[in-house]
């Protein structure tokens, strides 16, 4: 890093020589980008030395914001101590034999065998490899399908990008033939004029309409988020997960509840399954497991699934290099420690976060707001020309992707999804930061209208 430089200069240099993902290279190569070179607390910093609250706690993931000297020592003293060992054929190294614990030690108590990659996308392909494997090894090899929802977001890697829903991720590449998509849960844009709750057992009844289509034999697992976090944090009616566990359970399916954004305390407890009282065969983390200081994720593998695979001999056919990096599983020992030992999860859900659901609350009787929904620390807001006919803003995400501009000029990091605002601040803000949150966000819904 080098400050001498005006911002121009590395816009330049990035513009030359940077594809960055899920952009429109061209409309880059015109417009240039934000270039960050410095966080402290909850707050960005650009090359200009404008300060942001990063209302998107990175990429969903630094829940304890930039300042945990705990974390980053804990990795620099693990570069210093073994920078690298793989865990491949019949080795291991430290920190990941001790992560290993300290992640069943925090999990729901189904869960007491991990498997570590560097990301939640790999870590939904080691999913799916993990399952196929589970029915080969039980006798049912046709137990193949997967179902998926609309508009979920499971990654970018060929796989799991199957999984996921993103009508735009789709358009660009064939996605696998055996994964199988259904509704989504989302109230707002599909249930409108019905009951909520009613809305909810209906959506989760489409899974049991999908299994019948293709065969109860031939289907394996469902795999969803507790909350729709990219899809726009689409927090499902009450009466959804019982009605999904229910149908998992009679229908011989995985349950597979991918927590890369919800795990690590963002729905208010430690996993998104224990906010909404499912107990899923398989669970995907990544992103806040390290506070996203270093690349890690990883496959809770429950009681069901495990005892199948470590009885059934024969090698698992699948692992990264990096699978359980030292540095990267220093970074999660510490991670775990600092909310343990500070009760942080606990504490932000009696009382930061009911405080930043109930002040977001107030920004529903702005006229441009349709509807304010979120859990624990993250949330959407749906921007609508009408209230009543729920009539959007604008074409194309143009209301929320300006809403989103001025945001960022007003010092607030939000993002555009759809036509929803969506912020999930760091869990350790305190009731301060969220009034400052609050401040900008109306401030620029004022400018937006
Ligand atoms: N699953 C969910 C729910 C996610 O939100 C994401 C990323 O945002 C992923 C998986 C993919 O994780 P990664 O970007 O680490 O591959």
């Amino acid at each position: 890093m080098s400050p001498a430089h005006p911002t121009s200069y590395w816009q330049d240099l990035d513009k030359a020589h940077h594809l960055h993902p899920f952009t429109d290279f061209q409309q880059y190569r015109k417009t240039g980008g934000r270039i960050f070179n410095k966080a402290e607390h909850i707050y960005i910093y650009d090359t200009d030395g404008n300060e942001i609250l990063d209302g998107m706690s990175g990429l969903w993931c630094c829940n304890l914001g930039y300042s945990q000297p705990e974390i980053t020592n804990a990795i620099s003293e693990q570069l210093q101590q073994l920078p690298f060992y793989n865990n491949f054929f019949n080795c291991s190294n430290q920190p990941a034999v001790e992560l290993a614990n300290a992640l069943v030690d925090v999990t729901p108590k189904q869960f007491n065998q991990v498997f570590f990659t560097n990301s939640g996308s790999e870590a939904n392909d080691t999913n799916i490899k993990l399952v196929h494997r589970y029915y080969d090894l039980i006798g049912k090899p046709e137990k193949k399908l997967f179902i998926s929802r609309n508009n979920a977001y499971h990654g970018s890697t060929v796989a799991a990008g199957s999984l996921g829903g993103m009508s735009g991720m789709h358009k660009q590449y064939t996605g696998l033939n055996y994964v199988h998509h259904i509704q989504q849960p989302h109230w707002f844009a599909e249930g409108a004029g019905q009951d909520k709750e009613s809305f909810g057992l209906q959506a989760a009844r489409e899974l049991e309409r999908k299994i019948d289509e293709l065969g109860e034999e031939n289907v394996a697992a469902f795999i969803a988020e507790p909350v729709q976090g990219a899809g726009g944090v689409i927090v499902p009616p009450a009466s959804y997960w019982p009605e999904i566990q229910r149908i998992c359970r009679e229908r011989d399916i995985l349950l597979i509840s991918d927590e890369v954004i919800c795990g690590f305390g963002r729905t208010g407890n430690w996993f998104g399954c224990e906010t909404f009282g499912f107990e899923p065969d398989l669970m995907t983390f990544a992103k806040a497991v390290t506070n996203g200081f270093q690349p890690l994720g990883g496959v809770m593998v429950g009681n069901k699934v495990a005892d199948v695979l470590t009885a059934g001999g024969g090698e698992f056919a699948h692992g990264l290099t990096y699978s359980g990096h030292p540095a990267a599983c220093a970074a999660g020992i510490a991670t775990l420690k600092v909310l343990r030992d500070n009760q942080i999860i606990e504490t932000a859900a009696q009382d930061v976060m009911p405080y930043f659901q109930a002040q977001l609350q107030t920004l529903v009787d702005h006229p441009i707001v349709g509807e304010v929904r979120g859990q624990g620390m993250f949330a959407a807001l749906e921007l609508v020309k009408d209230k009543s006919s729920h009539e959007r803003l604008a074409p194309d995400s143009a209301g929320a992707i300006h809403c989103r501009d001025k945001a960022i000029q007003n010092g607030l990091m939000v993002r555009a999804v759809g036509d929803a605002i969506v912020t999930a601040p760091p869990i350790i803000c305190n009731r301060r930061d969220v009034d400052t949150l609050i401040d900008r966000l109306s401030r620029a819904l004022d400018t937006t209208a």
